[in-house]
């Protein structure tokens, strides 16, 4: 009898309404604040910055469902609903009885699940009147993401992007720009921010610090403008939800249930994007469906961070979040190549953590090149460095259950491929990668600083 590889569902099946995960967790987010008054942040503080649909979402606490428009799913239905696919081939390489599922978000026009949130926030600022947008990117998805989506609601945008990123990495400004974005490489002139930056230091390379202040900078003083974020906040998370809400579907077609769920991890919305939906039955009918995060050891927050408010930027501008992480003046070591390298994790995700809803691992750098050639090689999609840490998380439960005797269903999330990051995989191949350990020390120095408000 043949078998079933692909389960597609028909573009009626894309979901109605995002899930809300606060609505129905047993104890909420602590709120994000302000930094100067310590008080929770209030609607009219999010305005200036974000769309008025965004930022009602980020402080909704008690709808389970809120509405997807129209006008974004019909856009969805370019690359949605995406496959849900049975890795029979890595299964047969790993020899194991553990059924292997992937969703598949590398189908994406941008190759990578950000445009799910992307649409939503360009669509969002479209409706209001909104005409120009910015953002910042450092690897370049979230920049190259929001240039389509821009595109797709007929909005000007203006990406800074990390001046060494923009040399390094010619094929994501190509693709911005071929989809209609201004890339501008940051620090740059047109920010009184980045003036100052490159009269004091001429050959500055950038950071995302950097560029997040020139991108919020340009929103503030540009009439109709407003910025947008790609991960860690919680409306993004949200929109991330149409993944898990039709793998829910697509398992069903599969006769399986998932006994563990997986997502690598960076700010964490691809993560929560797939583990949520499902996460509410856990929530109601305490099963023993596990979620775990894969974060990279070099940029281990989850799993050695501690627990308190943090920035969410470098430089201190964003509100603070309760959040696990290593300090904002955290920064991966040079030899990292994987991506993910965030210092800390949303506010929904550091409370599940805290409620042991959740779990999380971290992945050496070269058992995730591994893992991803292996995942090439056996079911044919060269996955991007980040989703590669899923993967590697999945071969570990798949190896545990060969040594256990034990059927397991294990879902993972292929957040995106690695078309553009092929530079990352020569650098594997050339011998220049090596793992990275992390010392104790190293996180004491950058989370000693943090005000202890927790
Ligand atoms: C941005 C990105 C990530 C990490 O971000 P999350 O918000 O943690 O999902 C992971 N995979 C891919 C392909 C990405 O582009």
């Amino acid at each position: 009898m043949s078998k079933t590889k692909k389960f597609l569902l028909p573009e009626s099946e894309i979901p109605t309404q995002w899930y809300n995960i606060v609505a129905d967790m047993p104890n909420k987010p602590l709120p994000l604040i302000h930094p100067g008054t310590k008080q929770p942040l209030k609607l009219e503080e999010l305005l200036p910055i974000f769309s008025e649909g965004v930022a009602k979402q980020e402080l909704n606490s008690t709808d389970q469902w809120i509405e997807i428009p129209e006008e974004v799913r019909e856009k969805y239905k370019i690359y949605r609903p995406s496959p849900l696919v049975r890795a029979y081939n890595l299964e047969k390489e790993l020899d194991t009885p553990a059924h292997i599922y992937f969703k598949n978000e590398s189908v994406s026009p941008v190759g990578s699940h950000k445009l799910n949130s992307a649409l939503a926030q360009a669509y969002y600022c479209k409706k209001e009147g909104i005409t120009n947008i910015t953002t910042e990117t450092g690897a370049g998805q979230w920049g190259t993401a929001l240039a389509f989506a821009a595109k797709a609601f007929g909005l000007e945008l203006a990406v800074y992007m990390v001046k060494v990123s923009f040399r390094q990495k010619p094929y994501r400004r190509s693709l911005m720009q071929t989809w209609g974005a201004e890339v501008i490489a940051s620090p740059s002139m047109s920010t009184k921010v980045g003036r100052k930056i490159i009269t004091e230091n001429p050959t500055y390379q950038g950071s995302l610090g950097t560029a997040i202040s020139e991108a919020i900078e340009l929103a503030l003083q540009t009439p109709n403008c407003r910025y947008t974020l790609g991960s860690v906040l919680n409306h993004v998370s949200l929109h991330q939800t149409v993944i898990g809400l039709e793998a829910e579907k697509q398992m069903e077609m599969a006769g399986e249930y998932p006994d563990v769920i997986i997502g690598c991890f960076g700010g964490g919305s691809n993560f929560s994007g797939l583990a949520f939906p499902f996460m509410r039955h856990s929530i109601k009918n305490g099963d023993k469906t596990r979620y775990l995060a894969a974060e990279p050891s070099s940029c281990p927050k989850l799993t050695r961070g501690v627990f308190q408010y943090d920035f969410g930027d470098e430089a201190g501008y964003t509100p603070l979040i309760p959040m696990y992480t290593l300090g904002h003046s955290f920064s991966p070591a040079n030899i990292h190549a994987g991506g993910l390298r965030y210092h800390g994790a949303g506010s929904i995700v550091s409370q599940l953590m805290q409620d042991k809803l959740m779990e999380a691992v971290d992945i050496p750098q070269l058992e995730s090149f591994e893992a991803g050639i292996t995942f090439a090689r056996t079911e044919g999609i060269v996955p991007a460095p980040e989703s590669a840490h899923a993967i590697a998380a999945a071969i570990r439960e798949a190896n545990k259950a060969k040594e256990e005797g034990v059927k397991k269903t294990i879902l993972f999330n292929l957040s995106g491929h690695g078309f553009v990051d092929m530079t990352a995989y020569d650098s594997y191949f050339d011998g220049d990668l090596r793992n990275f350990d992390l010392s104790s020390e190293e996180i004491a120095k950058t989370t000693a600083s943090l005000e202890k408000i927790i």
